[in-house]
């Protein structure tokens, strides 16, 4: 029988699949993924662990249909024309992938496939980026009224995708590599089972209440299934009530994630370069100061306990409160002197969830360089969050547990004083002002 291929990228789940359907509807469907060294290369092991484990369960879950994943190594433009020419494949089918590195990857596939159609059906976005446009076609560059017309455009339902329906072809596969050895890290469960039963259990939650406290730990967790896809966005706004403030406000931080993809679709280069260049001027460190400093950042060893319990956190699953985020983050760029993309880097490498979109520009809007721009001058106090957001310490005792109990280690003194950091990024602020930058 004449096939097509399905190559996953960024939609590792069986539900709510709309390329699914689309290969389905060209003849028996060869599920493919590649593994590729520009992205499996620079991945730390927590990102690389987890994406095993998503690949395993999603080779469990096309075996319960008949056939297994196919999985190849190598460079995506030779790898896909390659397993097209050996299976007869008539089209690759995939979820449109709007990121700077994929986006250029498909073309460079779609050459190589010559005859052979590459076709883009959905993406890991409710509203693919670049739909929603201002009156006069223009991107939007601000939060606000992007949220808004994102909420007009409208999205549809989840794609009718079942896999018993379709007819599975096969063809020999590589093993997947080793799982790396995570010592103590404790991740979630992988996989499109795990990530709808973390949505069932989940939803419900009164999030206003919750949403700001790393102690209560009481979000979502669906960052990781969002970015690897075991989960797509429409299928959770169709379980959302818009009119219930609490899952208002949670589809508004599912608006956050489409418009920073929207954002990096169109200004690819915001991925490394400040989205508002002003800032690019300040004092930072650099050279062994910058070592010293990044080093007792990542390592959670900065004496600054809400900061260090954030890091600590990050290194042990993979994973952060956003609250948490927002003050490491705020601390690095404004009391140690870092740039963000020293950081942004470090958070890449450890995240479960780390996207590209997501990530840089949430740096850029703490480093005050990014789109809805906060204030240079908003700089967070870390005692002070630490005490409103985490009342009875018990998120900082769980990650930093010699500041209850001296017997398990020295806890580092503050490694700067904050008020002085503070009073000193002020000043660099306003003379940069001055100068007219
Ligand atoms: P919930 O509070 O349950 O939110 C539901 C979903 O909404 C999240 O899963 C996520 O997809 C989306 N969302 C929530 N807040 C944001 C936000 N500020 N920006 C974009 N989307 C959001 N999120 C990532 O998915 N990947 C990243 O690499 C990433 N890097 C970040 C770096 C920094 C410095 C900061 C401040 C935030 C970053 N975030 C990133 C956003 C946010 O911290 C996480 O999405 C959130 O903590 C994930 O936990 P949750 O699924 O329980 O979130």
């Amino acid at each position: 029988m004449s096939s097509s291929i399905l190559w996953f990228r960024r939609d590792l789940r069986l539900g709510d699949h709309p390329a699914l359907l689309a290969a389905a509807a060209d003849g028996a469907v060869l599920p493919l993924f590649v593994l590729d060294p520009a992205l499996w290369g620079p991945a730390g092991d927590v990102r690389r662990a987890y994406l095993l484990r998503t690949l395993r369960a999603l080779d469990a879950d096309l075996r319960q249909h008949g056939r297994g994943l196919v999985v190849r190594s190598g460079r995506p433009e030779s790898v896909v024309p390659a397993v097209a020419a050996e299976t007869g494949g008539r089209a690759v089918h995939v979820s449109a992938d709007f990121g700077p590195y994929g986006a250029a990857r498909d073309e460079r596939v779609a050459v190589a496939l010559g005859e052979v159609p590459l076709v883009r059906t959905g993406s890991p976005y409710a509203v693919a980026p670049g739909r929603v446009l201002t009156r006069d076609g223009r991107p939007y560059q601000v939060f606000t009224p992007f949220h808004r017309a994102w909420i007009d455009h409208g999205w549809r339902a989840p794609a009718d995708s079942d896999p018993a329906a379709v007819a599975w072809a096969g063809a020999p596969s590589d093993d997947l590599p080793p799982e790396p050895d995570l010592r103590d890290v404790d991740l979630p469960e992988a996989g499109e089972a795990a990530a709808l039963a973390r949505w069932e259990a989940w939803r419900g939650t009164p999030y206003d209440d919750v949403r700001d406290r790393p102690d209560l730990d009481a979000t979502s967790r669906l960052s990781p299934d969002l970015r690897w896809g075991t989960i797509h966005p429409r299928t959770v706004l169709a379980g959302i009530d818009a009119d219930d403030p609490h899952t208002a406000t949670f589809r508004k931080e599912l608006a956050w994630r489409e418009f920073y993809a929207h954002v990096l679709h169109h200004w690819p280069d915001s991925a490394r370069a400040y989205f508002r260049p002003e800032l690019r001027d300040l004092p930072y460190v650099t050279g062994a100061e910058l070592d010293r400093r990044l080093d007792a950042w990542a390592r959670g060893r900065t004496g600054y306990p809400i900061v260090d319990a954030g890091m600590r956190q990050l290194l042990a699953e993979g994973w952060m409160h956003n609250r948490v985020r927002m003050i490491v983050a705020s601390f690095l760029v404004k009391d140690l002197h870092v740039e963000w993309q020293h950081g942004a880097r470090h958070f890449m490498a450890h995240l479960v969830d780390g996207d590209l979109a997501s990530n840089q520009h949430n740096w850029q809007w703490v480093a005050g360089c990014g789109t809805d721009a906060a204030p240079y001058f908003r700089i967070f106090n870390p005692t002070t969050q630490g005490r409103r957001f985490d009342p009875d310490g018990s998120y900082v005792r769980r990650w930093v547990p010699e500041l209850a109990d001296p017997t398990l280690g020295a806890y580092p003194e503050p490694i700067v004083d904050h008020a002085e950091q503070r009073a000193a990024t002020l000043e660099a602020y306003q003379l940069l002002r001055r100068h007219g930058r």
